[in-house]
């Protein structure tokens, strides 16, 4: 008899995230429709955290596939310098008439780690032409031209898992092995009306030296979605962006309706220079990240001199077929329907959260909170770290009940694609009002 694909799967795959010892065998997916993910069984589960934050429309979307099918037979891939292509023209056009701020290029690579790596290259190199074209005589006198080369990012951020990305990202578990290898970074945290003097002070004391900020703008989702408030971040802005430090402002989760608006920045009244996107981008279908920069940033490498040149890129820059998919999703957002369904969610969610909060106080539940689509709470049992194991055994409850849910530590969360019906999340809501 031949071995079951979750047996192959153990004998030659490493898995994401995932401690190998002692795992529990994974569970092989035959089908994705709609909400619904589907094992060998047919047994059908709600993505309720779309696959860690991509999902958009749904899983398989017909409308999608179709898009993705023409493409790939039309041109699959070709070398992006000195060539171009439809699909990437045009998503870069769209892109640039809905992104919040005012951007004026945009750069393609494969995922959110990369967008990171691109900005935060960009935002340096940035400063490092500054120094070259300002001080031409001190550039001649010293061989290292002192520019603004400090980064400064928040405590429990989370930028992806490449070294630049991991540089400025939260110092924890995550990262651990590879502290004495990431840059330095100074780490403030989020704004509140009590540390707000402090967080200022410490940006006076380095202003002239920092290059750029980045930020996850309301939402660090990966530091345990945690939210903060747009009126606090975007005084924190003001004070940021009077000391001509570039803003990159990290979307790749909050991006397309996470939150409840197009882009969480515009929650607030400061734009960043630089903006990250990937993730919910291609409705979830295919790898694509974008960095999208100002004409600020992207004239500070327009020169003569071609050391200038931003030299990055990867393989597999502006795919067309993740374009293609990126290009289809954002037909699928911008029909009339799609609005309305994260309306309704997000509507259903506050009525959730306002019931939540009744029925478990007090309890062994607490910081129940919500920002848009996504629910959270932290359920008190052990310790508030990702490596709780309450997280395993919520997620085995959650499939015993139809529902795909993957806690981070002890934080129970919920991110539905928008096309889940109102029957779905009541179910999703009657499984957490149970829990506790
Ligand atoms: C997921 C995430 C990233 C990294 O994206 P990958 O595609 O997983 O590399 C970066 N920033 C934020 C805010 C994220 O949530």
């Amino acid at each position: 008899m031949s071995s079951s694909l979750s047996d192959r799967d153990q004998q030659v795959i490493w898995h994401p995230y995932t401690q190998h010892k002692n795992m529990l065998p994974p569970i092989p997916i035959t089908k994705g429709e709609g909400t619904l993910l589907f094992d060998e069984n047919n047994n059908s589960y709600i993505d309720a955290i779309s696959s860690w934050w991509v999902n958009v429309h749904g899983h398989a979307h017909p409308y999608i596939a179709q898009k993705i099918y023409e493409q790939a037979k039309k041109l699959e891939h070709v070398i992006f310098t000195g060539f171009t292509h439809e699909p990437a023209v045009s998503l870069a056009e769209r892109l640039l008439k809905i992104l919040p701020g005012n951007f004026s290029r945009i750069f393609y690579s494969d995922n959110g780690s990369t967008a990171v790596e691109v900005a935060i290259k960009m935002a340096i190199q940035f400063w490092s032409q500054q120094a070259d074209a300002g001080d031409q005589k001190s550039a001649n006198d010293n061989h290292h031209v002192k520019y603004r080369h400090r980064i400064l990012a928040f405590r429990n951020s989370y930028h992806g898992d490449t070294f630049g990305a991991m540089s400025v990202s939260e110092r924890g578990v995550f990262t651990l092995p590879f502290h004495d290898h990431l840059f330095e970074v100074i780490f403030i945290d989020t704004p509140t009306k009590a540390n707000f003097g402090h967080i200022k002070s410490v940006i006076d004391l380095y202003a002239n030296e920092i290059a750029c900020f980045i930020y996850e703008p309301l939402l660090q989702a990966a530091g345990g979605m945690l939210m903060h408030e747009a009126e606090m971040l975007d005084e924190l802005l003001t004070e940021i962006k009077s000391k001509n430090i570039i803003c990159i402002a990290d979307e790749v989760m909050t991006g397309f309706y996470r939150t409840g608006k197009f882009f969480a920045s515009e929650y607030l009244q400061n734009k960043a220079d630089i903006i990250c996107l990937s993730k919910g981008l291609t409705g979830g279908t295919m790898a694509l990240g974008v960095t999208a920069a100002s004409q600020k940033i992207f004239d500070a490498f327009l020169s003569d001199d071609r050391t200038k040149t931003f030299f990055h890129g990867h393989s597999f820059t502006a795919n067309p077929i993740a374009c293609a998919s990126a290009l289809a999703s954002l037909d699928l957002i911008e029909k009339e329907d799609c609005v309305l369904r994260i309306n309704n969610m997000v509507k259903k969610n506050k009525e959730f959260i306002a019931g939540f909060a009744i029925h478990h106080s007090p309890s062994n539940i607490k910081n129940h909170r919500q920002l848009g689509t996504i629910i959270a709470f932290e359920i008190i049992s052990g310790n508030d770290s990702y490596l709780n194991n309450i997280s395993a055994t919520i997620t085995k409850q959650a499939m015993q009940n139809g529902i795909y849910i993957r806690p981070l530590g002890n934080t129970v969360y919920i991110m539905p694609p928008y096309c889940i019906t109102d029957e779905q999340l009541n179910k999703l809501y009657d499984f957490l009002m149970a829990i506790g």
